[in-house]
């Protein structure tokens, strides 16, 4: 039995190959798992637990099924779908994780963040995440019309892309310095997030001793997972059928 994780599937009903693997991967070896871990960005978008967009019914029915199976499933958020909240949990029985939060699996103690808080040299997307984290901010935001809601989070998608295009691809990687700091103030080896779609594990040292930092994949070509259990970790692509090689 393993514990798995994955992250920024980005979930969106423009993308039906990518429910359908979803769909699978809940069907298949997350049944026969310890629990499942989802670590922010599983949905593209998410206006408010009141407006679950058309097309996503079907993921939401089989994170259902697999939590009624007896899996345990967390949830994160991430930067496109912080505002998954009480009535998505009740829904899916799910449960919403802290960003950043220690876990202990199998005996080691892992630091599990999304990611984006570590992209501090992106100062711009550091000052939007403070805005839309803010509670006063997300309950203005959430007594819109749903109408207003779509054509402001639509607007932000946009910017989003408009802002990254124009950053070099080091400004949008996560910070050494962020990484060194959340590594030593948790007092762990092994720091685990997604966000940057950049599948990897990494080495570093931090104040003399060995750490690693693993990176999820995300689902856009194909899936990732990362699969824990007693004997280790391994970070696996996930192929699709009809996708690429
Ligand atoms: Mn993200």
């Amino acid at each position: 039995m393993a514990t798995l994780f994955i992250s920024d599937l980005h979930l969106d009903s423009g993308r039906p190959d990518i429910i359908a693997q979803f769909l699978g991967f809940l069907e298949g070896e997350a049944r026969a798992a310890d629990a499942l871990y989802i670590l922010g960005d599983l949905f593209e978008t998410w206006i408010g637990d009141d407006a679950p967009e058309a097309g996503l019914g079907e993921a939401l029915a089989g994170l259902a099924r697999l939590t009624q199976s007896g899996v345990p499933c967390f949830v994160m958020h991430g930067n496109r779908d912080f505002l998954l909240g009480a009535e998505f949990c009740r829904q899916t029985g799910t449960h919403l994780l802290e960003d950043p939060v220690v876990l202990t699996l199998y005996g080691e103690d892992v630091l599990v963040m999304h990611g984006d808080a570590l992209c501090t040299d992106d100062r711009a997307y550091q000052r939007l995440r403070a805005t839309v984290r803010d509670p006063e901010w997300q309950r203005r935001f959430l007594a819109l019309s749903l109408g207003q809601r779509a054509t402001l989070a639509s607007a932000a998608r946009d910017g989003s892309r408009a802002h990254t295009a124009g950053v070099s691809y080091a400004i949008t990687d996560v910070n050494a310095d962020s990484v060194a700091g959340v590594l030593r103030a948790a007092g762990v080896t092994t720091l685990l997030h997604g966000h940057t779609h950049r599948p990897a594990i990494h080495s570093l040292e931090v104040d003399g001793r060995a750490r690693r930092r693993i990176v999820l994949g995300d689902w856009h070509d194909q899936g990732s997972v990362l699969r824990w259990d007693r004997d280790g970790y391994v970070l696996a692509g996930l192929p699709r059928a009809g996708g690429p090689e």
